[in-house]
């Protein structure tokens, strides 16, 4: 039992900024004098359309996002749009290229040769994801070439956009999303389950450039249609109204930390940190090759899988909470994303050095 908050490296759903949390609970019962939670509102009332036309705005001005792309707010989570992505853009010329660096890349091409011919740009599974290839095969009548920024499990992250030319790029940001500022005009698509780096688990982000919309397939359901989305503002149905007016209280404190260029400085200080401290032990090994460590999953491990577990329960002992590592590369996982304190990485990294020597 913990009286008070602990750190939690959870990959997803994952830690929130405390004074979002703060706010969110002051306004729980009576938002802005409305007489009722946000929760409780109708999403067609005035009260709520402000909020979601704000959230909106704020979005598009903290990640720079040029008029010229559509911003949506969905639900389904990101393997939703695995299926989405496919039937809105594979007719373009049924063929489409994917980076498969990862268990969720894969799960998305996967899903895309339902589709239409998906080939496979590169691919880093002959060392169970622990890099990120340089060399690219792109068709030159691909319909996009598909990429996931960061990934989550096996804790590697591209370093630059993949140049591909004229070619659409589609990237799964769900866990590097705001954490820096990208060139969205580099961008077909980005799109994010929300729960990782955003707001509770429920909102997933897509913003399409607007020439993108209006190619989908004639089977595509209405629901995963992002023409259809983008005419009836995300309002086709019911939105996750909580988590979009959770997003704009983020957006807030993103702002407050000098947007993300501001949280960059952080998240890179906080990633070097772990990084370090792990190079300067004898028991521990990283899983990412050294070009491809993500700032926001630090995966690492000792020789013993049960000096694994020990290290996991004594750290969840002392207040560092959800640091076992995905079954699928073992050992540890420090998610360590925008609402991680710095406190949170240097208590992190103490207990990583004591662990050390105690168990040589
Ligand atoms: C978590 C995650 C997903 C899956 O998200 P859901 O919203 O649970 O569908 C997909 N891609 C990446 C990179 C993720 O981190």
């Amino acid at each position: 039992m913990f009286n008070e908050r602990i750190y939690n490296f959870s990959a997803g759903p994952s830690m929130l900024p405390l004074p979002v949390l703060e706010r969110a609970a002051k306004e729980m019962l009576n938002y802005g004098g409305s007489g009722m939670s946000v929760m409780e509102m109708s999403h067609r009332s005035k009260v709520y359309a402000k909020i979601f036309a704000d959230t909106k705005e704020k979005f598009r001005a903290i990640m720079q996002i040029p008029e010229n792309y559509e911003i949506l707010f969905l639900q389904g989570g990101a393997s939703t749009q695995f299926s989405a992505i496919p039937l809105n853009l594979m007719g373009l010329t049924g063929k489409a290229d994917y980076a498969l660096t990862g268990n969720f890349s894969t799960a998305a091409w996967k899903e895309a040769k339902r589709y239409g011919d998906a080939a496979v740009a590169c691919s880093s599974e002959d060392t169970n994801h622990n890099y990120i290839p340089e060399a690219l095969s792109v068709r030159e009548d691909a319909s996009y070439f598909y990429y996931c920024s960061n990934n989550t499990i096996y804790g590697t992250q591209w370093k630059s956009v993949p140049e591909v030319g004229d070619i659409p790029i589609v990237c799964d940001m769900s866990s590097d999303i705001c954490s820096k500022p990208v060139d969205v005009s580099k961008y077909g698509v980005i799109y994010a389950g929300a729960q990782k780096n955003l707001a509770p688990a429920g909102l997933t982000i897509v913003i399409v450039r607007k020439d993108l919309l209006g190619h989908a397939m004639p089977q595509t359901p209405m629901m995963l249609d992002w023409k259809i989305q983008a005419d009836n503002d995300s309002m086709k149905n019911t939105p996750p109204c909580w988590c979009i007016y959770v997003l704009g209280l983020v957006c807030d404190w993103l702002e407050e930390m000098g947007g993300l260029a501001g949280i960059q400085k952080v998240n890179e200080m906080k990633a070097k940190m772990l990084y370090d401290v792990l190079e300067q032990t004898e028991i521990f090994t990283c899983h990412a090759q050294k070009a491809a460590r993500s700032d926001m999953n630090v995966t690492f491990r000792t020789a013993s899988s049960e000096l694994d577990a020990l290290f996991v329960s004594q750290a969840a002992e002392a207040g560092m909470s959800n640091l076992k590592g995905h079954r699928m590369t073992g050992g540890m996982r420090a998610s360590i994303y925008n609402a991680m304190p710095v406190e949170g990485v240097e208590k992190l990294c103490d207990f990583i050095s004591d662990f050390d020597k105690n168990n040589r």
